[in-house]
């Protein structure tokens, strides 16, 4: 059995028989299958043709996102002793796949095995920078090379400050800009999502101008009402 079967079959099994789900598995949204899915895909994708064909066939929208890639070449001069290096656009499936997808899996493997949490948070971070770059294709720098997976053997603790920046992962989606103009300090993380100001005293003017209009508004016109009855 080649691997590329295995994977096919081990694949459903494995997703239906986990009927026991983690409390970290956030089990059963749609965002945590495909995400499941794609993860255990990549680092698991057999090589050459097959690799390429699973992705056609389980996750071809993969495929369709990726930017055409600058790949670096380098062309021998005609004397045979310098080389020039030269930038290639490369376009066609065949090519995403294998100068970028190919250093991807590579490197989301070795984010997969490495030691500890911060290492793999920190190879994340990686997968973002060098892999979804934006820009201008020709100046964005795509992974060339994977010279960097080294550091995936582990890193160095974090310093204190650097360890408290990256707490911002865990804050991010309530990390917000006050909405009172007058604002001493704009930026906080909120406590809830739906909080739009930082404190009390930056939503009172919003509050009183949203008491004013209501009173202008509705409690007029129950106020008219009530006298009608
Ligand atoms: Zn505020």
């Amino acid at each position: 059995m080649n691997s590329s079967t295995q994977l096919r079959k081990a694949r459903p099994a494995k997703l239906n028989s986990s009927k026991k789900k983690s409390r970290r598995d956030l089990a059963g949204s749609p965002l945590a299958r495909d995400a499941k899915k794609l993860l255990e895909g990549l680092a698991n994708l057999p090589d050459g043709d097959c690799g390429l064909a699973w992705l056609r066939s389980n996750v071809p929208y993969f495929l369709d996102e990726i930017a055409p890639v600058v790949r670096k070449e380098t062309l021998a001069s005609t004397a045979g002793e310098e080389t020039f290096p030269y930038f290639a656009v490369a376009k066609t499936d065949e090519d995403k796949y294998k100068y970028w997808v190919l250093r991807l899996c590579a490197t989301l493997r070795e984010i997969w095995r490495a030691p500890d949490r911060r290492t793999k948070e920190w190879g994340m971070f990686r997968i973002s920078q060098d892999f979804y770059g934006q820009g201008v294709p020709e100046l964005v720098n795509h992974p060339y090379s994977n010279e960097a997976d080294f550091l995936l053997l582990g890193l160095k603790p974090p310093s204190r400050g650097e360890r408290l920046l990256l707490e911002f992962m865990r804050w991010a989606e309530l990390t917000r800009y006050c909405g009172n103009p007058d604002c001493p300090a704009h930026y906080f993380i909120a406590t809830r999502r739906s909080q739009k100001y930082c404190s009390d005293a930056c939503s009172k003017p919003a509050q009183r101008e949203f008491k004013r209009r209501w009173w202008a508004t509705t409690g007029r016109r129950r106020r008219s009402a009530k006298k009608k009855r």
